[in-house]
C-alpha cells in the first residue's frame, strides 16, 4: 500500500514547489484511485487496473474538468489508460467496453508492436503502476490511428503523451511526441475538417504553441499568423 499512497500523495501535493492551490476541492468531485476489471476485446483477458475515478461515477471514463490545476490533471493522466498485460492493448475504459469490436488486423498489430514493449512490462500486476504514462498513451495513440479514429481524437492522446514526459522529465520524448501531436491536429484542421469555424482559430493558437515547445519557431509562427488572420 505505500506505493498507492505514494502515488495518491504525489497526486494532491504535486509539484510541492509552486503554491498548492486547494480551492479545486470545494468546486470538483472527490478524485479517487481504485482498482477497476477491465476485459480485453483483443486477447479475452481479464485484468485490474488501477484508475483515477470521481466518487460517483466508478469505471466510466473520467474526464478532466477545465477547472483542474495543470499540475493535478497531468498527474492524473497515466490513471485514464490501461493496459492488457497479456497483449500490450491500451486504452480508456470506454476502449474495453463490450460494444468494442476489434478487426483482424488492429489485433495483429497489437499482437506484433504492442505485445513485446507494453504486454511484457505489466505482466506483474503491482508493476503496472511502474509503466509511464508515456508509454501508455504512446500505445493507445498508435491503437486509435489503426482503428481509423478521429485524427483530433489521436492528436489530443498525442498531446497526453507529451504532457506525461514533461512529469518524468523527459524533454527529447516530450518533442518527439508533440511532434506527432502536431502533425495529427493540422490532419483534423486541414484534410479532415473535423473543427468547426469557432475553433479553427484556437487550433491554430495551439499549433502555434506546440511547435514553440517542439522549437520550431518558423511553423510556430506560421501557425501564429494564421490565428492571427482568421480571428
Ligand atoms: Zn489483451
Amino acid at each position: 500500500m505505500r506505493v498507492l499512497r505514494g502515488v495518491v500523495l504525489r497526486l494532491l501535493f504535486h509539484e510541492s514547489e509552486v503554491p498548492i492551490d486547494l480551492s479545486w476541492l470545494e468546486t470538483t468531485p472527490m478524485t479517487t484511485l481504485k482498482w477497476i476489471d477491465l476485459r480485453c476485446p483483443v486477447c479475452e483477458s481479464v485484468f485490474e487496473s488501477m484508475a483515477a475515478s470521481s466518487n460517483d461515477e466508478a469505471g466510466h471514463d473520467y474526464t478532466i474538468d477545465p477547472g483542474t490545476p495543470m499540475s493535478m490533471a497531468v498527474a492524473m493522466l497515466p490513471f485514464l489508460v490501461h493496459v492488457c498485460r497479456r497483449c500490450g492493448y491500451t486504452g480508456a475504459v470506454s476502449d474495453f467496453g463490450d460494444d468494442v469490436e476489434i478487426t483482424n488486423d488492429v489485433r495483429a498489430r497489437v499482437w506484433a508492436e504492442l505485445a513485446p514493449q507494453l504486454g511484457t512490462s505489466v505482466r506483474i500486476p503491482w508493476l503496472a503502476l511502474t509503466v509511464a504514462g508515456s508509454d501508455k498513451y504512446d500505445g493507445a495513440a498508435r491503437i486509435a490511428e489503426w482503428r481509423g479514429g478521429d485524427a483530433r481524437h489521436v492528436a489530443e492522446l498525442w498531446v497526453r503523451a507529451a504532457w506525461c514526459c514533461v512529469d518524468e522529465d523527459d524533454v527529447e520524448a516530450e518533442r518527439y511526441y508533440a511532434r506527432h501531436a502536431a502533425r495529427w491536429f493540422a490532419k483534423a484542421l486541414d484534410v479532415y475538417g473535423e473543427f468547426d469555424d469557432d475553433e479553427r482559430t484556437t487550433m491554430a493558437y495551439r499549433l502555434g504553441e506546440l511547435w514553440l515547445r517542439i522549437g520550431d519557431t518558423r511553423q510556430a509562427n506560421a501557425w501564429f499568423e494564421r490565428a492571427g488572420r482568421s480571428s
